[in-house]
């Protein structure tokens, strides 16, 4: 992810609390003086998350470096000392993100949490369904602006197929009154599948009807806007509902996902079983690290959470189409489609590439060994993991580093 700004600004001490501000929130920071040394600056250098820029510079008091800027394909947030509605439209027409008022003590807080934004955009794509071609093409420039990826669709029918094309689709933006099929059916079809902090939609309408709002919201629209819109009053509503999505997203991996390793944790891997099919068989198999007490005993508990690491991106790298999780402590659990054939010679790879690692820590080098335990079949969940727990403890009396699936 881009991290580099650059500040155009000639008062020292400004930039002296931009750098601080900037740097502290993990940016990095280009400054210029004036039009001539940012434009040196950007013929050499143009990979910039963003650029804050001085309204009125020693070389150009009038925004005339805001082209300047925008002309090498740099996005542009303003900073102005004075304020007056002239100013305002003349600086959005060209093409710029945001401004800002320099003096207001506010400005700061506000540009910081702007950027973060811009930054985690790039991670977001987004679906524009609009039938007008004017507003589409309107939208998808004010969404790539924004560091989105941006795909459109024209009416209802076109945005649920490319739905299922891109299944990344994070947030879609749509029109209501549209051939085929409306904004508002499409969003009722897509909220079977997908609720609010999964895909976030936000309705546009230019319907004079007034009930339009409530409509949309209760089809499971996140949030609605009237047509015509300004930039900055739609900027500000897929802030808002990007950074909610955001928020949620993390508490999703906290509450599902194993902090040291990242695996699923043992919730999310019951939470998912209502998702297998009942019909088809399941591989289970439960996986335990021989005499990891040693590992913590010898290398401290350091070492030993190294090694959890290493044996989670095993797993990940062998398994990466199947649910793997961390049980607890050094135990984890695969689930994967039910074909032994396939599964237990995977497995035995896994381990034979396991007990040929050789893991760093500090200046020292560790090796261990797993044990594995598996059920193959079409029984409830409980018993396939008694099953896989059984033969693992076979395994582990059988002298340890083997496979047991019977
Ligand atoms: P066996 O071959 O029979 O499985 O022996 P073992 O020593 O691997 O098994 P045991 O269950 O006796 O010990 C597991 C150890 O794992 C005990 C515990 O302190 C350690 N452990 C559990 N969670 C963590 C963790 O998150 N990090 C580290 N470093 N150690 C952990
Ligand atoms: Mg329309
Ligand atoms: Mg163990
Ligand atoms: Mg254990």
């Amino acid at each position: 992810m881009l991290s580099k700004i650059l500040v155009v600004e000639d008062s020292r001490a400004f930039r002296k609390y931009l750098n601080i501000q900037l740097s502290q929130a993990g940016f990095q920071v280009i400054f210029a003086e004036s039009i001539t040394q940012a434009r040196e600056i950007l013929s050499k250098e143009s990979d910039f998350l963003c650029s804050v820029l001085d309204y009125c510079l020693p070389d150009g008091h009038d925004g005339e470096i805001i082209e300047h800027v925008l002309s090498y394909g740099v996005q542009a947030i303003i900073l102005t000392a004075h304020f007056s509605d002239n100013i305002r439209e003349k600086v959005l027409s060209k093409g710029v993100i945001d401004y800002l008022l320099k003096d207001s003590a506010s400005s700061v807080s506000y540009l910081i949490p702007l950027l973060q934004r811009l930054q985690e955009n790039s991670r977001h794509k987004a679906l524009v369904v609009e039938d007008s071609v004017t507003v589409r093409s309107h939208l998808i420039h004010l969404l790539t602006r924004q560091n989105l990826q941006v795909i459109a669709a024209e009416n209802g029918e076109q945005a649920i197929q490319l739905l299922q094309q891109h299944p990344d689709i994070s947030l879609i933006i749509t029109d209501h009154d549209m051939p085929k099929k409306d904004g508002i059916t499409m969003i009722r079809e897509i909220r079977r599948k997908f609720d609010r902090n999964q895909l976030a939609i936000l309705g546009l309408s230019g319907s004079s009807d007034r009930s339009m709002t409530a409509r949309f919201l209760k089809a499971g629209a996140n949030d609605f806007l009237y047509k015509p819109f300004n930039q900055e009053e739609l900027y500000c509503r897929i802030h808002h509902i990007l950074n909610m999505k955001d928020t949620s997203d993390k508490l999703y991996k906290m509450a599902n996902q194993d902090a040291l390793t990242g695996l699923w944790n043992r919730r999310y891997f019951f939470s998912q079983q209502s998702n297998t099919r009942s019909d088809e068989d399941k591989s289970i198999a439960m996986l335990d690290i021989d005499f990891f007490k040693k590992v913590n005993d010898n290398y401290g508990h350091d070492g030993g959470d190294t090694v959890l690491v290493a044996i989670s991106q095993q797993l990940q790298a062998h398994f990466s189409d199947a649910i793997v999780a961390r049980f607890g402590g050094e135990e984890f659990c695969i689930q994967s489609n039910g074909d032994r054939a396939i599964f237990v010679p995977k497995l035995e790879l896994m381990r034979h590439k396991i007990e040929q690692l050789t893991m760093k820590y500090n200046d020292e080098e560790i090796k261990i060994t797993v044990s594995i335990g598996i059920s193959v079949g079409n029984k409830p969940i409980d018993e396939m993991l008694s099953e896989a727990d059984a033969h693992l403890y076979k395994a582990k009396a059988n002298g340890r580093n083997q496979v047991i699936y019977q």
